[in-house]
């Protein structure tokens, strides 16, 4: 559907930007800043409607997964996170794969179409528990989609076994790893990446693990874990890196802003991030991440109805009824772990928009009272 309103902004800057959206040319880091810099919400928001109802029209998408974080025992003890404990510490835990499996199957039903798999980096588990949880849950669960473990993951992984990062993705795709999720990617910037997460891969290796899953045919996601202490300049940074490497690869799925929650974290000091910036986030990212096809609004993170809004700001996506989330809620999110399917459908008509439920691939995903097809 067109956007049938005018544009209209009181923001001298906007007015070039909006006449390269228009004429569908790419936007400069300077435009990106301009971007970041408003606040005239509403002049960036029909930008950024614009070229999503220009790429998906009315519909959002949304899937039915489950996640599973096998381990939240982690050397890497970043200061952004709250879900990682070092081995000793109260409430670690790492699943035997029995666990696992029955931790797949606890929340299992047909409908289910994804597994989303991640965890911290645990210094005993071998890469052999990895590929067999990986072949084991592709052998239970042959249709499900099995999306597991982020960049840092696989570059630690790979460091632990003594291999190649591409023999370790080649590996763990025979096992049964059909994508990967988009995490770790924080902020690349080092400056930020020093006093968020300095034990983690830096940005180019994050970059170059992508670059490497995508040529072996892997798709990936990104992220952006934004709202602490980075600035507009480390955000325009990220995005324009990623943009560069999807022009490279093609590899990236759905680009996810992620707001930090500090709860529980050692940057517990630092505030929550503001309803603002979270919706001018999604519409930021449409707009400089021409090459992405989706923009996420995780409403998790997000809350709800702040994802809700982002429909009409950018974001064709608002994730999925996710069942058992730990990773944010640990970090002190409110949002129920799981929401049903009837309720997120629900939110996206509201929105005024058109729910498609879709496998991890986009794929349209067809119910009926017994059965679930895909369409290809
Ligand atoms: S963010 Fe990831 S790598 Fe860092 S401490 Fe948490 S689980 Fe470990």
């Amino acid at each position: 559907m067109p956007n049938l309103h005018s544009f209209q902004t009181d923001d001298p800057r906007l007015v070039s930007v909006h006449e390269k959206v228009l004429a569908g040319l790419r936007l400069d880091s300077e435009d990106a800043l301009s971007l970041y810099g408003t606040r005239d919400i509403l002049a960036l928001g029909w930008l950024a409607n614009s070229v999503r109802e220009q790429k998906h029209g009315n519909e959002t998408y949304f899937n039915v997964n489950r996640h599973i974080n096998p381990t939240n025992v982690c050397v890497a003890a970043c200061r952004l996170c709250a879900f990682g404990r070092r081995k000793d510490a109260p409430g670690a835990y790492a699943m035997a794969l029995d666990e696992a499996f029955q931790t797949a199957a606890s929340g299992y039903s047909e409908a289910v179409t994804e597994f989303h798999i991640v965890g911290g980096l645990h210094p005993d588990l071998p890469f052999q528990y990895f590929l067999d949880l990986i072949a084991g849950l592709k052998q239970r669960f042959p249709h499900v989609h099995l999306k597991a473990f982020t960049m840092v993951e696989i570059a630690y992984l790979a460091k632990r076994a003594k291999l190649s990062t591409r023999e370790t993705l080649l590996q763990l795709k025979a096992a049964g790893v059909d994508s990967l999720p988009g995490g770790g990617a924080e902020i690349f910037t080092d400056r930020v990446r020093h006093v968020i997460c300095d034990h983690k891969i830096d940005g180019d290796q994050w970059l170059e693990t992508a670059r490497l899953a995508h040529q072996l045919g892997l798709k990936s996601n990104a992220t952006m874990l934004y709202g602490h202490i980075e600035n507009d300049h480390d955000r325009v940074d990220h995005l324009l890196k990623l943009r560069a490497l999807q022009d490279e690869t093609g590899g990236f799925q759905t680009f996810i802003p992620l707001a930090f929650h500090p709860d529980n974290t050692p940057l517990a000091h630092l505030p929550k991030t503001t309803g603002m910036l979270d919706i001018k986030q999604i519409a930021v990212s449409r707009l400089v991440l021409d090459n992405f096809p989706h923009i996420k609004a995780y409403w998790q993170m997000m809350t709800p109805k702040i994802a809700q809004i982002s429909l009409r700001f950018g974001a064709d996506d608002i994730d999925g009824t996710v069942i058992e989330e730990k990773i944010y809620h640990d970090a002190g999110a409110t949002t129920p772990q799981g929401m049903r399917r009837q309720e997120l459908i629900r939110l996206i008509r509201e929105a005024g928009r058109e729910p498609v439920e879709r496998d991890t691939l986009y794929r349209p995903v067809t119910r009926t009272q017994t059965s679930v097809t895909l369409a290809v």
